[in-house]
């Protein structure tokens, strides 16, 4: 069961994605690219020059519903005569193309967030929603952890890996314990544990960070030889990294410590101090990132938490 990965342009800060082409019956791709013309093009040369063509794919899994990864999903499904189209159920906040607005709203004005800020948000949000096709319920099949995705002559094992979005998943090729991991695992950067509501319960915020060590650990137990993350190229020492993200997170945790004040600080008011003079869709992230470690810290026992008015104000204990 040959993996093949095929490097796709998106219009994003952080470069090319990764596509993985599982070059076997039923022919599928895992991930596909955002929807613009040099995505498309990118895709289509690299089924080419493996012998393939949009058409012969049967299969579409996502491993997330990020714009870069899922972006091409329905106009490829279309193509290739109503493939299939595999998304975790948890991956509800993207799946429609859309960041579910008024739920992501409540996260960030509870976050500390100004409404001129929440605005400039929205408009990101309209912007970055162009790069993808939206899906209705009906039109994907879920992926469900621990089953297995079958091919003639292997399978993949879904692992449900939570963290950088709550329906994040990782595949894994017992034979020779390879990992597609998505975002998951990116070779040269920390991934951003995204701040979304919770699937089970959208007035809450997910538990991004905490689901994310354990994914890491999770993944561990499967001693990965080698692991293809989303950009970037293929992690071959998974311990390695795993020790360098943990120390990562650790370092910035007792950071974002430091940076609690005694009167008490919003996590809008640590992201600007961690990341002075950010912009765009990188001001969200700082303030998903503040809160993830903030929210760590608190249920770890090291902050303490009081709700004033709409707003979360984060203490030292
Ligand atoms: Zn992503
Ligand atoms: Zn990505």
């Amino acid at each position: 069961m040959k993996i093949i990965p095929i490097s796709v342009p998106t219009p994003f800060y952080i470069g090319p994605v990764n596509v993985y082409l599982i070059a076997e019956d039923p022919i599928t791709i895992i991930d596909t690219g955002p929807k613009t013309k040099e995505a498309v093009t990118a895709l289509r040369d690299g089924l080419r020059v493996n012998g393939f063509r949009v058409s012969d794919i049967r299969r579409i899994v996502l491993t997330h519903a990020h714009e870069d990864h899922c972006g091409l999903a329905r106009s490829l499904r279309d193509e290739a005569k109503n493939a299939e189209v595999l998304v975790h159920e948890w991956e509800t906040g993207h799946r429609h193309s859309r960041l579910e607005y008024d739920e992501h709203r409540v996260l960030l004005v509870r976050a500390g967030v100004p409404d001129d800020e929440i605005v400039r948000l929205r408009r990101m949000y309209e912007a970055v929603r162009q790069y993808a096709d939206s899906f209705a319920d009906h039109e994907h099949g879920p992926l469900w952890d621990n089953a297995d995705l079958e091919f003639e002559t292997g399978s993949l094992r879904i692992v449900h890996t939570p963290g950088h979005t709550p329906g994040s998943c990782s595949f894994v090729r017992e034979a020779d314990r390879t990992i597609i991991a998505g975002d998951c695992v990116l070779k040269r950067i920390t991934p951003n544990p995204v701040l979304s509501p919770d699937p089970l319960d959208p007035k809450k915020r997910f538990p991004s960070l905490a689901e994310y060590l354990v994914s890491l650990a999770r993944l561990r137990t499967f001693a990965p030889t080698l692991v293809y993350g989303g950009h970037g190229g293929p992690v071959e020492d998974y311990d390695e990294l795993f020790n360098r993200y943990i120390r990562a997170i650790q370092e910035r945790q007792s950071h974002v410590i430091k940076l609690v004040s005694t009167e008490g600080v919003t996590a809008w008011e640590v992201a600007q101090k961690m990341f002075p003079g950010t912009d765009d869709v990188h001001r969200f992230l700082a303030v998903s990132e503040a809160v993830a470690h903030l929210d760590l810290a608190h249920t770890e026992g090291k902050l303490g938490l009081e709700v004033s008015g709409i707003r979360e104000i984060y203490k030292p204990l």
